[in-house]
């Protein structure tokens, strides 16, 4: 059997379906690294950090922030259900600033009650976010 020449991609969030097409190469934030996906990839099924993603048609690559959720990845098609997803033009930035300083100010002064996982959580979005944004103005 002949191996595929592209993969057929989809990402989803609880609340919206954010990208549905044909790609030729993907790069995906796994939990254990990043995932580089070529067609005819071996089928896996793996969970999500918070992290860049992005995929390839042609030339062009597009970027988006994802934070955890699951990929499953077969030869031909990858879909992934993302609990956080946005693409590089729609985030906002001086959201993504905002949120780094509030992450990165509990961090030099914990409360009593700091939360440390979640505080690096909210830090890593923030980063990411802005990581990806400045992907979106630079066209990379
Ligand atoms: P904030 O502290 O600014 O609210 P957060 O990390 O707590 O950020 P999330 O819980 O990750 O926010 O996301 C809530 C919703 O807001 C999601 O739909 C997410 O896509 C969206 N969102 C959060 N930050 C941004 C951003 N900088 N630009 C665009 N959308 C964002």
């Amino acid at each position: 059997m002949a191996l595929p020449t592209k993969i057929q991609l989809e990402i989803v969030t609880p609340d919206r379906a954010l990208v549905r097409e044909e790609v030729e190469e993907i790069q995906v934030p796994g939990a254990e690294g990043y995932l580089g996906v070529l067609p005819g990839h071996t089928p896996l099924l793996a969970t999500l950090k918070v992290g860049e993603l992005w995929y390839r048609i042609g030339q062009e690559k597009h970027f988006l922030a994802i934070a955890g959720g699951f990929v499953e990845i077969l030869p031909d098609r990858v879909t992934i259900l993302a609990q956080i997803a946005e693409r590089a033009q729609d985030i906002d930035l001086a959201r993504a600033e905002a949120a780094r300083k509030r992450a990165e100010a509990r961090f030099a002064q914990p409360p009593p009650d700091f939360d440390f996982e979640r505080a690096r959580v909210a830090l890593m979005k923030s980063l990411v976010r802005l990581q990806v944004a400045a992907r979106a103005r630079t066209r990379a």
